[in-house]
């Protein structure tokens, strides 16, 4: 019912987002969250336990799983933002937005924190995973090659970054994600990181907050204790980890 509807608008396309933009501006947060709705969230491989695909198997190096989820996430991702990337504009998205009024804004080289446009933020991040995962030396594919000592944290930021447009995808550009067929594919790259965060405790409780009640709605999370050990994990305030992410919590303040 909801897809018919959806078709059936498919041609006042813009001028939609460019009103659920305007709705996002002025207000509240809980209207429109259109991933919400039960005819989209189904995922593919529904009956998959994402719990078993993340656990870590007898005699597999940690690092060495980590990375290949990383990959693959990073894909997934890039797959999906590729599709919708020309409805992702300068002026459709001038802001890294994600659901509730959340901006994310990027930290430059210098630790400079800047407002872009959500297509840049997204291409600085998509620039900087695909640099990291071929560098040789924190993402070594040669036998004899280690991993840093700063692997986690690296794979830490990588995956909060992944989130960001995750996040910017279900707040922007679910319409066209769902227009496109794509939507089992977008909860299930979410339902993928969502799992590899809750086994490996990833990122902090404050960025995944946006999506909470998405993870609700898919049934993703079936204990809460999660929560408050994300909230305590230490790892997160180490300055160098810092070095380019958004710490969007601080722009919302700013915009109150
Ligand atoms: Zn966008």
């Amino acid at each position: 019912m909801t897809l018919l509807f959806l078709s059936v608008n498919n041609n006042i396309n813009r001028k939609a987002r460019r009103k659920e933009r305007e709705g996002i501006e002025t207000g509240t947060s809980t209207d429109s969250k259109l991933y919400l709705e039960a005819a989209v969230l189904e995922r593919k491989l529904p009956d998959m336990d994402m719990k078993t695909l993340v656990e870590l198997p007898a005699g597999l190096d940690y690092n060495e799983w980590l990375a290949s989820h990383t990959m693959a996430l990073f894909d997934h991702v890039n797959l999906v933002y590729g599709t919708i990337s020309e409805f992702c504009t300068n002026t459709s998205c001038p802001d890294m937005t994600g659901p509730g009024q959340r901006t994310y804004l990027w930290f430059d080289e210098k630790g400079k924190k800047t407002k872009v446009a959500a297509p840049q933020y997204i291409d600085y991040v998509m620039t900087f995973i695909q640099k990291t995962i071929s560098d040789e030396n924190i993402f070594p594919t040669k036998y004899a090659n280690e991993f840093p000592s700063s692997f986690a944290s690296i794979v830490r930021k990588i995956v909060r970054l992944l989130f960001h447009v995750i996040a910017h995808l279900y707040a922007a550009h679910f319409r066209e994600v769902v227009l496109l067929g794509l939507h089992a594919h977008l909860n299930l790259t979410f339902a993928h990181l969502m799992a590899l965060h809750h086994r490996f405790s990833l990122i902090d409780a404050k960025e995944t907050e946006v999506l909470r009640d998405l993870e609700i709605a898919l049934h993703l999370s079936d204990d809460s204790n999660h929560e408050s050990s994300a909230l305590n994990d230490p790892t997160d305030v180490d300055g160098k980890d810092k070095e380019s992410e958004s710490k969007s919590h601080t722009s919302d303040e700013n915009s109150k």
